[in-house]
């Protein structure tokens, strides 16, 4: 990529898979079992002779932008600095072994040379024209793109962001021909029948996704045309488009051959598309300035026959930053874009089909479950689209439950729903699946107790007891601690909780192990009195001290026999006993000195204690609360590795930051009432030839790909880098599948199964085509989290600015056909730069502004295991005019109106003194009032007489009976019901001190230290264009 900036560490994920760690060699001496063996084959020992990347002395130096040169730290990228991470990987001072290179990998930084010879399977009949771009450089374009065979010369420009033409997709009852194929030409010739009986009308092309049928065509016997679902199969040659009908019928039966002439999907799936597409227009960043969409930025749709399209994951769950993949890891590197998946796999879903089977039909070879992509040879014989084995179709698995229908396995739901739920037979389970387990663990130190937090807690678990997800298993137990640990007894028959002080903070007991969690039915009434009175029991305390690390290992004691949930609330560093931590924030708090110190963890303890509890199926919820410097860095591992959550409220107060209380109590509801998974495993596979690397997210790798977490939240996001091992030279498509696998909190023990299928495709110009930008900002981000903390902040940032000079260089020099001045770049990704920059610009990598050091480390947190939706919101706040909202394009949901505001640049030149602005970061909301704002929306939407007397701290917008006030509760509404946490909402004017929090967030804007976007633009021309 671009992985030019950060591909010396991908190697790092075989033996580390969360990220590399300051002690590797301590790491594991007595958790064997849990530790991923080292993986030679990622341990390249060509690292060194790799060739020499341009270098300082290649005169690649130009002078600064104007403006740019009194910022020497903050400059993006300094050219001499270049091979970015070539000077890491040889001279940092990061842990050896963790800048390794993928040895199929060729090295990235190797573009200024020849690229790596092109896959010596190639078949010589496809002719060099049909991969040509990905095995030699062609100066331009259109070269690569000369169609093979009879197709009309179509620009392979055109087609690829288009959805496939309705020829494809639609078979009229009428049209079909008894044993011909449907003349969708893109899907495979059905077999003739094998009893004479003419197939039914193959109006499953129509309904795919429902599993209805026409009457009388239910209970079909076999041997009717069958159709095929093989993705391969949907393309052929050219000529094969005008005349379906004479393709032989054997042609289904078989691999792609690879002489077949390739034929990029976009191209054969779209030929009837001559204009060049949406997502390939040109754009001169120089001269387009507002690139917003009025809306919400659109996802691309994977070049697929429409039909195969319908069946496919929804984004929401699985996204890949290339929605074309290229055919050989040779073009990838040459397009300088990052390869990965970006995955939320247990989200809240509205519907999700389930399934309960008791034979699960996977892949016998690799264990891939049977999905919509796969294909039907026959009726009984199903071949993997992961690995390509011809598997068996079970007896029972020819009976539709659905449709009740027999031998019609391609309508079973499981063939219909690329996202489905199975409920496991006992073979999933290695134990009985465990109950839902609860420990609360409670800092109640006088700092603590001072902040208020403990009322919230206790308050809010007393009203949601009831609802917390679980059955009549489900155990609870509580934890204090300050300088000692203080356990509760809650067995049946006592009057009221009975608490147990451990002061040996060295070697922590657990003083009655049988009755410190209580059945939540049974123990009730003694959880209530012990919730009620535990604020008040420590309201005089004087103790200072934190014994948070003997308080965890004594909550691993008492969770490790069944597994569960841990959640700590902490307040201040953990002073006494293991795991004690010294402050390390510089005082400053700032990062104007060349990096920032101190990203990694102080000691191993957290990690160890983690990877203990998540062999034991126990993950570790931190909710931080505090003023003060706690070291998220070092603490933060307790849930990163059991896959856990981390929750950040800075300053938190009850009384001095009431809003931030009001976050944390809805964010608490969510936190206890959403879904939960215990004991789960997920594994992502993808089809052969394509290889997973890293992993980003909270979670530990079990084995190559296996990933352990304890517990899985519905809020929970993951993102893996890929790589291409062998050319994909044979298909037409390659297809990826998340298989989680969880024990319910009601005792079920359920496998959620997504599987994506993209189209391979072999020219630069598709995968430009098909690139996702928000996918692959996420997956940037997580990767300059990770080097930020292996090698260095700047390091970092210079990956980032690279990231966007080299996928625009290659543009540039490979795409496009016509060089024309300007910064030119395809509309899919014309916001690449400008989310590059607020990357750049945001908490986790900003310099030279203040930021204190746990929020830089929670926001790199957050970057590593929120969604994508949530991160981009982070990274690109939404700003809207809303003073003047009307309900012209209005949403209208549930008989509310929704007005839908234009989303703006985020520039002061933006903002007007007489208009009021709603900024979104997803966390947190503004609502900035203009000083000379209309005073009919003082008046009707804040209540208040005039500008002046808007209240300092006014966090609520009231509620009153006028048509801007519903109008805007309703937009402010809709946007926080979209999202799982609560964003607090400060309602701001120039007089404010969150002004400057505000407009923090104006990234196209120059500040003391940081570009405009402008100049950013400008910058990143100079090193495009030489
Ligand atoms: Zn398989």
């Amino acid at each position: 990529m671009s992985s030019s900036g950060f591909a010396s560490q991908n190697g790092a994920g075989g033996t580390y898979a969360n990220g590399p760690s300051p002690n590797p060699v301590a790491l594991y001496p007595s958790n064997q079992g849990y530790m991923t063996p080292p993986q030679p084959t990622y341990l390249n020992s060509t690292l060194a002779k790799a060739p020499t990347p341009p270098g300082p002395n290649n005169n690649r130096h130009q002078p600064s932008p104007v403006g740019m040169s009194q910022h020497s730290p903050q400059q993006p990228a300094s050219p001499n600095h270049r091979p970015v991470l070539t000077a890491a990987s040889q001279s940092s001072p990061t842990p050896p072994n963790s800048y390794y290179q993928h040895p199929q990998q060729p090295p990235s930084w190797h573009y200024g040379g020849a690229p790596p010879p092109a896959a010596n399977h190639v078949s010589p009949a496809l002719g060099p024209t049909a991969y040509s771009s990905g095995a030699s450089t062609p100066p331009v374009f259109q070269n690569t793109m000369q169609p093979v065979g009879p197709v009309p010369p179509y620009s392979s420009l055109s087609s690829v962001a288009m959805p496939a033409p309705p020829a494809m997709n639609v078979v009229a009852p009428q049209t079909h021909l008894p044993y011909g194929i449907p003349p969708t030409a893109m899907r495979g010739t059905p077999p003739p029948p094998a009893t004479g009986v003419p197939p039914p009308p193959l109006t499953y092309h129509n309904d795919a996704g429902s599993y209805s049928s026409q009457p009388g065509q239910m209970n079909r016997p076999m041997g009717t045309a069958y159709p095929s679902l093989q993705p391969t199969a949907y393309q052929s040659r050219p000529g094969m488009q005008t005349s379906p009908y004479i393709q032989p019928t054997a042609q289904l039966y078989q691999q792609p051959s690879v002489g077949t002439a390739q034929l990029s999907p976009s191209l054969a799936a779209l030929s009837l598309q001559s204009e060049t597409p949406e997502a390939l227009r040109v754009v001169n960043l120089l001269q387009e300035r507002n690139l917003l969409p009025p809306g919400t930025v659109t996802v691309p749709t994977p070049c697929l026959p429409q039909d195969l399209q319908k069946l496919n994951c929804s984004p929401e769950v699985f996204r890949c930053t290339l929605t074309s993949i290229p055919q050989t890891q040779a073009l990838l590197n040459k397009a300088k874009l990052p390869l990965g998946l970006l995955l939320h796999p247990f989200k809240d879903l509205s519907q999700l089909p389930v399934v309960t089977s008791s034979n699960i039909v996977r892949c016998r070879s690799c264990r891939t479950y049977i999905n919509p992509f796969v294909s039907f040879m026959d009726q009984r014989k199903w071949k993997c689209n992961l690995c390509y084995r011809v598997n068996d179709v079970p007896e029972e698995f020819m009976y539709n439950p659905v449709s009740r229908s027999y031998g019609t396995p391609h309508k079973r739901p499981e063939v219909q729903n690329a996202t489905i739920e199975f409920i496991a037979p006992s073979e999933y389970m290695l134990r009985p699946p465990q109950p839902a387990v609860y420990l609360f663990i409670l800092d109640v130190s006088h700092n603590a107790v001072e902040t208020g937090y403990l009322d919230v807690v206790c308050q809010t678990l007393l009203e949601n007891l009831d609802v917390l997800p679980g059955d009549a298993r489900t155990k609870i137990g509580f934890i204090t601690f300050d300088s000692t640990v203080h356990f509760y007894n809650l067995q049946e028959g006592l009057s009221q909780p009975q608490m147990l002080i451990v002061s040996d903070i060295e070697d922590v007991f657990i003083p009655t192990p049988d009755s410190l969690l209580v059945n939540l039915k049974e123990g009730k009434e003694l959880l209530q009195d012990l919730l009620k009175s535990l604020p008040q029991m420590f309201c005089k305390t004087m103790e200072t001290q934190s014994a948070l690390g003997p308080a965890l290992q004594a909550a691993f004691k008492l969770l490790s026999p069944t597994g569960g949930r841990m959640s700590v609330f902490q307040t201040q560093l953990p002073t006494v006993g293991a795991g004690a931590l010294k402050p390390r924030e510089e005082p400053s708090h700032k990062a104007s000195a060349k990096d920032v110190q101190h990203l990694a963890p102080a000691t191993d303890f957290y990690k160890k204690l983690a990877l203990d509890c998540s062999g034991h199926q126990v993950a570790v919820d931190l909710f931080l609360l505090s003023a003060q410097y706690c070291d998220l860095s070092s603490l933060g591992c307790i849930s990163r590795y059991s896959a856990g959550s981390v929750h950040y409220y800075p300053s938190y107060h009850k009384h001095h930051n009431p809003s931030q209380t009001e976050r944390f109590q809805k964010d608490l509801k969510r936190y206890l009432t959403r879904k939960i998974g215990f004991e789960a495993v997920m594994r992502i596979r993808c089809t052969k030839g394509m290889s997973i690397h890293t992993f980003h997210g909270n979670f530990f790798v079990r084995s190559t790909d296996l990933l352990s977490l304890p517990n899985v939240n519905p809020d929970a996001g993951f993102a893996v880098q890929m790589s291409i091992d062998e050319n994909l030279l044979d298909m037409q498509a390659v297809s990826f599948q998340a298989a989680l696998l969880y024990t319910s909190s009601k005792g079920e023990r359920r496998i959620r199964v997504h599987t994506l299928c993209l189209p391979v495709v072999n020219s630069l110009s598709d995968i430009f085509a098909g690139a996702d930008v928000q996918a692959i900002t996420c997956l940037l981000a997580s990767m300059a989290v990770d080097r930020s903390v292996s090698a260095s902040l700047s390091d970092a940032r210079d990956a980032l600015t690279n990231a966007a000079i080299d996928s625009l260089t290659s543009y540039r020099t490979s795409v496009l056909t016509i060089q024309q001045p300007g910064l030119l770049i395809p509309t899919c990704l014309r916001l690449f730069p400008l989310y590059i920059l607020a990357l750049l610009k945001h908490k986790a990598f900003r310099t030279g502004t203040s930021a204190r050091l746990d929020e830089r480390v929670f926001a790199m947190c957050q970057l590593k295991y929120q969604p994508l939706a949530y991160i981009m919101l982070m990274i690109h706040p939404a700003l809207y005019r809303v003073d003047d909202m009307t309900d012209e394009g209005a949403l209208n949901i549930d008989e509310r109106t929704i007005p839908q505001p234009r989303a703006l640049q985020l520039s002061v030149e933006k903002l007007s003194r007489d208009a009021a602005f709603l900024m979104d970061n997803g966390t947190v909301m503004y609502l900035w009032i203009g000083r000379n704002c209309s005073p009919a929306f003082i008046t009707q939407v804040l209540g208040v007489q005039s500008y002046a007397a808007i209240p300092q701290n006014m966090t609520q917008l009231p509620e009153l009976d006028t048509a801007e006030s519903s109008r805007t509760r309703a937009f402010i509404d809709w946007l926080r019901e979209r999202r799982p946490f609560y964003p607090t909402l400060h309602i701001i004017r120039d007089e404010s001190q969150l002004k400057a929090d505000f407009m923090q967030n104006m990234i196209e804007d120059r500040t003391e230290s940081a570009l405009s976007y402008y100049e950013f633009l400008l910058h990143l021309q100079q090193q495009v264009s030489k």
